[in-house]
């Protein structure tokens, strides 16, 4: 008989990769793809025919199609839309985003609206694909990561996406609570700290876990979900558009998609580069026309010194971060026995400098920054397969506060930024009109504790059929269960009958509105 497994996927901004616990050692595999790469681009793209592309043939046409080419799209995934988001993306993507009718952010491709959701569940299809063509049996559970920062909103678009294609994901786990598995299973700790410094393609996490044996309690977490790779990326290509506008003044390479794209891909390959060289070329020959047709080079070189003069005030931030989490997780450095880097940035020579003076101690060379996140997953999905031996418990926290708008405009909150999940919290309220038959509130999340709708708001929620009665004399009680996912649900009953009231969530209601 043919065990149906749970594969581990590590959905990433830049690229994404599965594996899978099998055979008699019960082994860690990662699944290969055609060509034999571990991993597939995380981009989807429609080309001038129509068909849809994803992973590596997306990739290789991105140059000549950049508008109908989506990556980087995990940084959208869950959430709303907001003008100033568009303008950010805008720095980093030539196609373009609009709201949808339900506020949320989608991408017109080819004449369709896409939404994140569905982009990501294209990606995952991909990836169930390779993987059940490479066990030879249907694949339709996973464990996905997620960033740690990751909002409940962001958390349930991944599952969403999964619901699209026929995957069930069973749990959303934090990429660095992943990462701690992949270090920590089999090597038998004995109540000992580990800090897990991600910067990956798109986003940064820092996490404090405490490992006992086979107990991953995560103390503290942070991050930025609009710090990683990419921005090292734009660094340079802001350097090189204004080294080239200084030497050919009038002529704007930001005009020509073509050559940014060009521009775009040189960068990331430079910095690569970086990570093992101190100097590179950077040329692209014929980069751009003038007006009158003549055509321009661009012929530049970069040293490592220069870059890192360009990002230091990134990998300072990240650091900043690291700060307040070490500091949330009420601990120093000193109490932290392992560093673990995970994430391709990392790779970076200043950012591995950086980490090892901010904790005093040189990262484990122990996992694999690019594969650690996928084997952890695959390590959780194997402990949910019925014939499974592996058992561990994670015990994670919130990354943000959980609360409601209070009468002043301020955050009520009901789960504080590092709260335990799962968690449930329960509150009362009263009626406050005569005849009162609903009640609603508005659930945001995020750390601006004085004004509400700075926050990430979750959805409206409303409870029905509240008995009648005088102002102040119905009792509601609201419970808030925050499932180990992270997500939040909630439920409400009249305190003093019991009955329990219907809840309707609206999800698509303006920020702020
Ligand atoms: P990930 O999301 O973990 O796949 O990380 C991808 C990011 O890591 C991208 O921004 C890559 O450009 C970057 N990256 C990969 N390899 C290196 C390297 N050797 N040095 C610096 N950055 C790298």
């Amino acid at each position: 008989m043919t065990v149906a497994r749970v594969i581990g996927i590590d959905l990433g901004t830049t690229n994404s990769c599965a594996a899978v616990v099998e055979g008699h050692d019960q082994k860690v595999t990662l699944i290969p793809y055609k060509g034999g790469s571990f991993t597939i681009p995380s981009i989807f793209a429609i080309d001038e025919k129509g068909n849809e592309l994803v992973g590596h043939e997306a990739k290789r046409q991105w140059q000549l199609n950049p508008r109908q080419t989506v990556y980087g799209s995990k940084r959208l995934l869950g959430r709303q839309y907001d003008p100033n988001l568009a303008e950010k993306m805008h720095q980093y993507f030539a196609y373009e985003i609009k709201s949808s009718q339900a506020e949320e952010v989608e991408v017109p491709l080819a004449g369709r609206e896409f939404s994140l959701q569905e982009i990501s569940s294209k990606i995952l299809q991909k990836i169930k694909d390779v993987a059940a063509d490479y066990l030879q049996a249907p694949v339709t559970r996973a464990v996905v990561t997620v960033p740690a920062y990751f909002n409940d909103r962001q958390r349930q678009a991944v599952k969403e996406a999964g619901r699209m294609i026929g995957l069930e994901v069973i749990r959303v786990i934090n990429e660095p609570t992943a990462a701690a598995l992949a270090f920590g299973v089999g090597r038998a700790l004995n109540k000992e700290l580990v800090a897990i410094y991600d910067l990956g393609g798109g986003t940064f996490d820092i996490s404090v876990i405490e490992i006992r044996d086979r107990v991953f309690e995560v103390k503290a977490t942070g991050g930025d979900v609009f710090l990683g790779g990419v921005d090292f990326d734009n660094r340079i290509i802001d350097w090189a558009v204004s080294e080239f506008a200084a030497k050919n003044p009038g002529v704007d390479l930001r005009l020509d998609p073509i050559a940014m794209q060009r521009i775009k891909d040189m960068a990331e390959r430079a910095k690569i580069d970086l990570s093992t060289r101190q100097d590179v070329p950077f040329n692209i020959p014929f980069v751009t026309v003038t007006p009158e047709g003549m055509p321009l080079d661009l012929d530049l070189k970069l040293s490592r010194a220069q870059f890192e003069n360009l990002t230091q005030d990134l990998v300072a931030s990240t650091m900043e971060t690291c700060t307040r989490v070490v500091a949330d997780a009420g601990v120093t450095t000193a109490d932290i026995q392992h560093v673990l880097l995970v994430g391709g940035q990392t790779r970076m020579p200043a950012v591995q400098d950086a980490v090892t003076r901010f904790f005093g101690r040189s990262p484990s060379k122990q996992v694999n920054p690019d594969e650690a996140v996928a084997v952890g997953a695959a390590m959780f999905a194997y402990s949910f397969e019925d014939d499974s031996n592996l058992r561990v418990q994670v015990l994670d926290v919130i990354p943000m506060a959980i609360g409601i708008a209070d009468a002043t405009g301020k955050l009520y909150e009901i789960f504080k930024r590092n709260e335990s999940v799962p968690n449930l919290k329960t509150v009362n309220f009263t009626t406050s009109v005569d005849g009162q038959q609903d009640l609603q509130m508005r659930i945001y999340q995020g750390d601006h504790v004085d004004q509400a709708s700075k926050n990430e708001m979750l959805g409206e929620f409303t409870f029905s059929g509240i008995r009648i009665g005088p102002a102040g004399s119905v009792r509601v009680e609201v419970a808030f269960n925050l499932t180990q996912d992270g997500i939040l649900e909630m439920s409400a009953n009249d305190r003093d009958t019991g009955a329990e009231m219907k809840t309707t969530v609206n999800l698509g209601v303006a920020k702020g509105a």
